[in-house]
């Protein structure tokens, strides 16, 4: 197996990077804001839960993602390898994820970390705003609330696999094909 975590501050491009490295090497897609937004749709307890901290731009409680992805490793065991997207988000996360991944016998190879400024972060959410039907990306003080919380609590998750040689700082502005070829030339040579 070979997991990877695509790290970067909200606005960065994981979605869109996500998307295209599934496509080219076939890992199963593990995002947090997806899984989230999935149980909002459909109503459950854990969504409505949720909703409270996502509305205002805070972190959801750190059992209930680590819940939720633990549910979501057991319901894909014959996966060749994960890619979390969103996810570690505290230290605590990827501390829990470590363990989850230790029990399956595997672990985290690589994180590929995007960096981008954070005035081109709010652009980017502010337009996504206009056409996503996230509400968390139509208001600029959600935003910039989401971008203190990565501050805070989830850059602490890039020094954490720092210290085990594990991440890969890639710029994430330029075109979405350079900063995806970056990113595959980062794989090829780890896989
Ligand atoms: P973005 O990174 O663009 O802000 P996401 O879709 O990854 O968007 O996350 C949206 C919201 O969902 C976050 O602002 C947060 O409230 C919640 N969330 C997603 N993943 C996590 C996580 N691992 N831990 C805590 N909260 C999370």
């Amino acid at each position: 197996m070979f997991n990877l975590i695509l790290f970067g501050p909200p606005g960065s491009g994981k979605g869109t990077q996500s998307e295209k490295l599934i496509a080219k090497y076939g890992f199963k897609h593990l995002s947090t804001g997806d899984l989230l937004r999935h149980e909002i749709a459909n109503e459950t307890p854990l969504g409505m839960e949720a909703k409270n901290f996502m509305d205002k731009g805070q972190l959801v409680p750190d059992e209930v993602v680590i819940g939720m992805i633990s549910s979501a490793l057991d319901n894909s065991a014959d996966a060749k390898g994960f890619l979390f997207d969103g996810f570690p988000r505290t230290a605590a996360q990827a501390e829990a994820l470590d363990k989850l991944l230790e029990l399956k016998k595997t672990n985290i190879a690589l994180m590929l970390a995007l960096e981008v400024t954070e005035e081109e972060l709010v652009k980017r959410l502010l337009k996504r705003g206009q056409t996503s039907g996230r509400s968390d990306d139509t208001n600029e003080k959600v935003i910039r609330a989401r971008i203190t919380e990565y501050q805070n609590k989830t850059t602490a998750v890039g020094d954490y696999y720092k210290t085990f040689d594990k991440v890969s700082i890639v710029k994430g502005e330029g075109t979405v094909d350079g900063i995806f070829n970056s990113l595959s030339e980062i794989i090829d040579k780890r896989m």
